[in-house]
């Protein structure tokens, strides 16, 4: 059986929202480099805070800590916005950003004084994404929700999205039937894919399409410019293994070059250091035995037991390595 720290990897979505050292020093005993992803959340620090964070440990001892910057929606509507976003950008990107990344705000909760929602493939993003696209400069997108998020909680297929809509209710779109629904926000990401072909792009929390492999693959086959993550979805590839693992262990063969391996930790200021490492510690355990082995598991995720993909080195090094490494060109 193949070790967890046998060879160097990433863990490509993590929010080094306190920049606790003790977090690299695990990352250095399982052998991980790592990535932190700014994002515009209402209660994580400010966007300078996170990118501060991240530049100043960026290279601690053994640990790479890499990072993803952001920029603030706060003045969209306005007409300079757009200009002073892509100077923000590439001042982040001259920094070391190695990517910037857009939030579910685009599509959720941005709306203009019409009260209609701002969605990611509107004119006001446009010069933005040319840019990028312009540039070289990979974009990691998270647009909607699980679809879980339209559904009600008994009807959700994994626990995580139970816990998360049950004490977020106002992100839980079964209840807010005036916002977009779940299509309209891959379509309009779709979209962005579309008339971007040359545009890099990494669909986070494997694109919100984690319900059906046949969807997501569908998307991959049109878009040659998409990649994927794994972040806070592992549990919803469980459940397909579970009614199907052959098809789960096909996915990985066919897209082994576009999927990148994350676990969508925080590293939250009001929680004790020592729980986090715990739930870091596990999750990297559990994928490990999930994607290396052919154990019989159990997750408290879903219901059923189902048993690891035993996926051969090759494809391991990829999803926890390589493709970080050339998706988001980080050096
Ligand atoms: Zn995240």
């Amino acid at each position: 059986m193949l070790k967890i720290d046998h060879f160097k990897k990433i863990d490509a979505h993590i929010h080094f929202n306190a920049g606790r050292k003790s977090l690299l020093t695990l990352a250095e005993n399982y052998n991980f480099d790592l990535l932190t992803i700014n994002t515009e959340v209402p209660n994580f620090p400010s966007i300078q805070k996170q990118r501060k964070l991240a530049q100043q440990s960026s290279s601690s001892r053994e640990v790479q800590l890499h990072h993803a910057a952001t920029f603030s929606t706060k003045n969209i509507f306005k007409n300079e916005w757009a200009e002073q976003t892509i100077q923000h950008i590439q001042q982040s990107i001259d920094e070391g950003a190695c990517g910037i990344k857009f939030w579910k705000n685009i599509g959720m909760t941005i709306q203009r004084p019409d009260n209609s929602f701002l969605m990611p493939d509107d004119p006001e993003l446009k010069p933005v994404f040319t840019y990028l696209e312009n540039n070289q400069i990979p974009v990691l997108g998270h647009q909607g929700e699980p679809k879980n998020c339209w559904l009600p909680i008994e009807e959700m297929t994994v626990k995580s999205d139970q816990d998360y809509f049950g004490s977020h209710p106002k992100y839980h779109m079964y209840k807010n039937d005036e916002y977009p629904d779940y299509m309209e926000h891959v379509e309009a990401r779709d979209n962005v894919l579309s008339r971007h072909p040359n545009l890099t792009f990494i669909g986070l929390h494997l694109a919100s399409l984690e319900w059906s492999l046949d969807e997501l693959s569908r998307r991959l086959d049109n878009h040659p410019n998409l990649a994927v993550d794994l972040a806070e979805r592992i549990a919803h590839l469980y459940h397909h293994t579970a009614q199907d693992r052959n098809k789960v262990i096909d996915f990985f063969h066919t897209y082994q070059d576009r999927i990148i391996y994350g676990t969508d930790i925080i590293d939250d200021p009001a929680i004790p250091v020592s729980q986090v490492k715990k739930k870091l510690e596990t999750r990297w355990n559990n994928h490990w035995s999930f994607f290396s082995t052919n154990q019989l598991l159990r997750s408290d995720q879903i219901e059923d037991t189902f048993k690891g993909l035993d996926l051969p080195t090759s494809i391991l090094e990829k999803i926890y390595r390589t493709n970080a490494l050339q998706w988001y060109a980080v050096k």
